[in-house]
């Protein structure tokens, strides 16, 4: 969470061989803006407010090492399963490129995890419920009520699922 809630130095970059296209990006501290040449300074002053907000809702986005992922299911766990100590804490727990046809999986018996990387692009919220999905997995097995109940604790789980089941309907995934 870098620079949260700041408001970062623009730098504004003109550029005549530019006619419509405008792209942004980070410079240490600084965010460089370049927009076509001819653009006025309302037109200036929207496009950054809109690059601004299109990297803002990047960094929301994960993309984080294993090691961030170990971390974050600790968090989850603490937070949401804090009776379950330990057993909800997994022995391992990766992104993985393949998953066939799954958003994650968990193998109770070697208390292991597995996020696929497609998750990695979702954003937090979504990706923190699949997370927690298979941390539930370490305590209950299988999909029935109880299991359910517990990860209902997750105030986002049904908007979760519903974003996912968006995307698995055109893609046959769903959350294992
Ligand atoms: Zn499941």
């Amino acid at each position: 969470m870098s620079g949260a809630g700041r408001k970062p130095v623009v730098e504004v970059r003109r550029s005549e061989r530019r006619r419509r296209t405008v792209s942004a990006y980070r410079d240490g501290e600084r965010v460089v803006v370049l927009i076509p040449n001819q653009f006025s300074r309302a037109e200036e002053t929207e496009w950054v407010d809109r690059m601004l907000a299109r990297l803002a809702a990047r960094d929301q986005r994960i993309h984080r090492s294993d090691a961030d992922l170990a971390q974050r299911a600790r968090q989850l766990a603490s937070r949401y399963l804090p009776e379950y100590g330990d057993v909800a804490i997994p022995a391992s727990v990766r992104w993985v490129h393949n998953q066939n046809g799954r958003w994650g999986s968990c193998t109770p018996s070697d208390r292991t995890i597995r996020l696929s990387d497609k998750v990695r692009e979702m954003p937090r919220w979504v990706a923190d419920y699949v997370l927690l999905h298979e941390l539930v997995h370490l305590i209950v097995p299988g999909h029935n009520a109880r299991f359910w109940e517990l990860v209902g604790r997750y105030p986002k789980t049904e908007r979760a699922r519903g974003y996912l089941e968006g995307i698995a309907a055109a893609a046959q995934i769903t959350v294992g």
